[in-house]
């Protein structure tokens, strides 16, 4: 059994392309060519240079010595948080523009909530001196100041989406009316494991770097290519889609998804959406989705504003169907304070996004000998004003 795309564009029974006709030559040409372009030799060096030179990879595979002892197993953290601007997201960001390049496209557009997808774009665009237009809810454009003023200062124009509730899915669908107006010259950068088919796939396969990096550091390491468990928070799912690519069809290595839960997974303030999901569309694909019974999107909450996200990507709905993966849910209560433990051991402060991760530990027991890997998304700087809220700091 795979665990990865069919040549259809789904996993198990999620995924697919459930897009507005006026969409389909757009995404048709980037399916008939997406493969193609990323097996070309001349476009695998120049992805991989940038991830070196200008992202700063291979990023460390880091022995937490403090964090072992005090859980009682060996625990490591894949640094992501100390790539160029932060996250993981730029992985994905560098392969887009490449992508778009290579079709010739001349302008791209993306959409964002907190902004951090937003600024990984405008980055990339900076880099390639690409025209960048991000549309982003007016709502989320008060509460994320610091991050628009980067998108500024990249030279991004950020455009307010007026309707609805004014946030990100507002800001999706003023980046696909753009698209469909603008078909010929602009890529439309998606930020995650979502969207219409290939996008999963190919987001997955440019955040695979993370996966392969930690067969080699692993190797090096410990003397063996796979860990025992490999830990991930999931938003949209494509930091954790990273961290298990080369290990999906190993049922030997063990993959633990975490979702945010909020207030409470019941409480109605919540982005577990495995647990609460149900079949629906969102963003062009069929997944879990957190919606009223007729069918209204839910409103999700977390405290980490790269979790708060209503559906997930076909790949971890998949993964969920399939009990592939164990989900677990965190709440915000938990994350920060597991947030807060990793400064006071190990010295890193995490995103709170990655904190949910971190906080398992607490609740789940593993064997002194297990090999336990953690994607470390994020780093904890954007975060800043949540902790010293939070903590009264
Ligand atoms: C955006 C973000 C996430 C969530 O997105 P995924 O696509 O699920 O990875 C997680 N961690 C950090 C640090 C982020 O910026």
């Amino acid at each position: 059994m795979s665990y990865h795309v069919d040549p259809k564009g789904y996993y198990g029974e999620f995924g697919g392309a459930y897009i507005p006709e006026m969409l389909y030559p757009n995404v048709e040409e980037l399916r008939r060519n997406y493969l193609e372009i990323m097996a070309d030799p001349a476009f695998k060096e120049e992805f991989n240079q940038l991830l070196k030179d200008y992202v700063g990879r291979p990023s460390p595979l880091y022995f937490a010595k403090r964090l072992s002892e005090k859980y009682k197993t060996k625990i490591y953290l894949k640094r992501e948080d100390l790539n160029h601007t932060g996250a993981h997201k730029v992985n994905n960001t560098v392969g887009q523009i490449l992508m778009a390049k290579r079709l010739g496209k001349t302008r791209i557009i993306a959409e964002t909530g907190a902004g951090q997808h937003g600024v990984a774009t405008a980055t990339v665009c900076a880099l390639m001196g690409i025209e960048c237009v991000v549309y982003m809810g007016e709502v989320d454009i008060a509460r994320q100041a610091p991050n628009v003023a980067r998108m500024k200062m990249l030279g991004a124009t950020v455009v307010p989406a007026i309707s609805g509730s004014k946030t990100l899915k507002d800001a999706t669908n003023e980046a696909i009316r753009d698209w469909i107006n603008n078909p010929e010259n602009t890529h439309y950068i998606i930020g995650s494991v979502v969207g219409p088919h290939p996008y999963p796939d190919m987001v997955a396969r440019f955040q695979a770097v993370v996966s392969e990096e930690i067969m080699n550091q692993l190797h090096e390491k410990e003397g063996v290519s796979k860990p025992d468990y490999l830990v991930a928070c999931v938003g949209g799912g494509s930091n954790a889609a990273g961290a298990f690519y080369h290990y999906l069809d190993d049922e030997s290595v063990k993959l633990i998804a975490v979702e945010a839960a909020g207030k409470g997974i019941y409480s109605g303030e919540s982005a577990a959406t495995s647990v609460l999901g149900k079949m629906g569309i969102i963003h062009g694909s069929k997944t879990l989705l957190m919606q009223t019974d007729d069918g209204q999107i839910t409103e999700p909450y977390s405290i980490s504003a790269g979790l708060d996200y209503p559906g997930v990507g076909p790949m971890h709905a998949n993964l969920y169907a399939t009990k592939r993966a164990e989900f677990i849910s965190i709440t915000d209560d938990d994350a920060m304070k597991a947030g807060l433990e990793l400064c006071q051991l190990e010295g890193i402060i995490p995103a709170i996004e990655t904190s949910h991760s971190l906080a398992i530990f607490k609740g789940r027991t593993f064997d002194p000998e297990d090999i336990v890997v953690v994607n470390l998304s994020g780093r904890g700087d954007k975060d800043l004003e949540t902790y010293i809220n939070y903590f009264n700091l």
